[in-house]
């Protein structure tokens, strides 16, 4: 470390500086005022009267000069205490750059307070820094805990969820509320066949043609292997079962491709449709019949929308 501290009067010191201004503050005036007195009454002899009088006067004089040294040698320590903190902080920083500054207390202080401010200004981007990164990486988090990594739809758990206040909400309002299983027709074959890759690419394209037939406010998730959910809220059966079955004509119509295959894939989906009715107690009634449904398509040779 460059930096060495010497708290003894030196000639740049503070204290020092101090010391010369009272030292000279207390003996001119003294002096100022024996001349005064000499000019003014020339007769004046010095007398043991006067001379004690004078001593007083000067003793007064040296009394208040050394007070007020004293004081604002308190000041000057307290400075020098602050100083010695400031440099105790660099040389914990490690700051090598942080010289000296070359001058008394208050411009060691000033220096030190300028560099405090830049390392303090340093240390808030840092901080601010750190702060934005951390929200990133928590909205990150908080966006892999609702999504399946595979299809970037949402997964199980925060569909099951969604269903649930679905649910309660179409029960205490008496609204409408329809949901879709929809599972792929032997998708085993597929991955068979063409391999475990194109299976995942087929899953990865099938969601995006499912997403570009639903509504806006209805969600969307992987709910299996290659089963999805949708909840399609405030929606009659006939809407529904239009969707349902836009869906299910999209993907028979797509030619599926992949980095792995050669020429286009054709596959098919089976749906099961549920609708709520007031007798339903709770939101996996729902499921249930959905998946009663889409048994019963796959039972009348699959590529079919079914509801119950
Ligand atoms: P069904 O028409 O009766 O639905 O027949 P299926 O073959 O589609 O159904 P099954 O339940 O017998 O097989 C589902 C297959 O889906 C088996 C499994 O390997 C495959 N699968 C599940 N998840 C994934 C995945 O993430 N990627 C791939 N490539 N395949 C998957
Ligand atoms: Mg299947
Ligand atoms: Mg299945």
């Amino acid at each position: 470390m460059i930096m060495k501290f010497k708290f003894s009067l030196q000639p740049r010191s503070l204290k020092y500086k101090l010391w010369i201004v009272y030292s000279l503050l207390s003996v001119i005036p003294f002096l100022f005022f024996l001349y005064i007195i000499k000019k003014i009454f020339p007769q004046v002899s010095l007398d043991s009267s006067m001379l004690i009088s004078l001593a007083l006067g000067l003793g007064a004089i040296l009394m208040m000069s050394l007070a007020s040294f004293w004081l604002l040698r308190r000041s000057v320590v307290s400075i020098e205490k602050i100083n010695r903190k400031a440099h105790d902080f660099f040389s914990d920083t490690k700051n090598e750059d942080i010289k000296l500054a070359a001058g008394d207390e208050v411009e060691t202080m000033s220096h030190y307070f300028s560099e405090m401010m830049i390392e303090l200004q340093a240390k808030m981007k840092q901080a601010n820094d750190y702060a934005r990164d951390l929200s990133e990486m928590n909205k990150k988090l908080a966006r892999l805990a609702i999504k399946d990594s595979l299809t970037n739809l949402f997964n199980r758990a925060y569909i099951v969820n969604r269903l649930e206040a679905e649910f309660q909400r179409a029960k205490e309002f008496k609204h409408s509320l329809s949901v879709l299983l929809i599972d792929i027709d032997d998708f085993k074959k597929c991955n068979d066949n063409y391999g475990h890759l194109t299976g995942d690419q087929i899953l990865q394209q099938t969601a995006i043609l499912m997403n570009s037939h639903h509504r806006l406010i209805d969600i969307l998730a992987r709910y299996g292997g290659e089963e999805f959910l949708l909840i399609m809220p405030e929606i009659s059966i006939a809407a529904a079962k239009k969707i349902a079955e836009k869906i299910r004509r999209s993907i028979a119509d797509y030619h599926f491709t992949s980095n792995s295959a050669t020429g286009s894939i054709r596959v098919t989906v089976s749906i099961g449709g549920s609708h709520y009715v007031s007798g339903m107690s709770k939101y996996e009634d729902m499921i249930q019949v959905a998946d009663q449904a889409l048994y019963e398509a796959k039972r009348k040779s699959k590529n079919k929308v079914i509801f119950k």
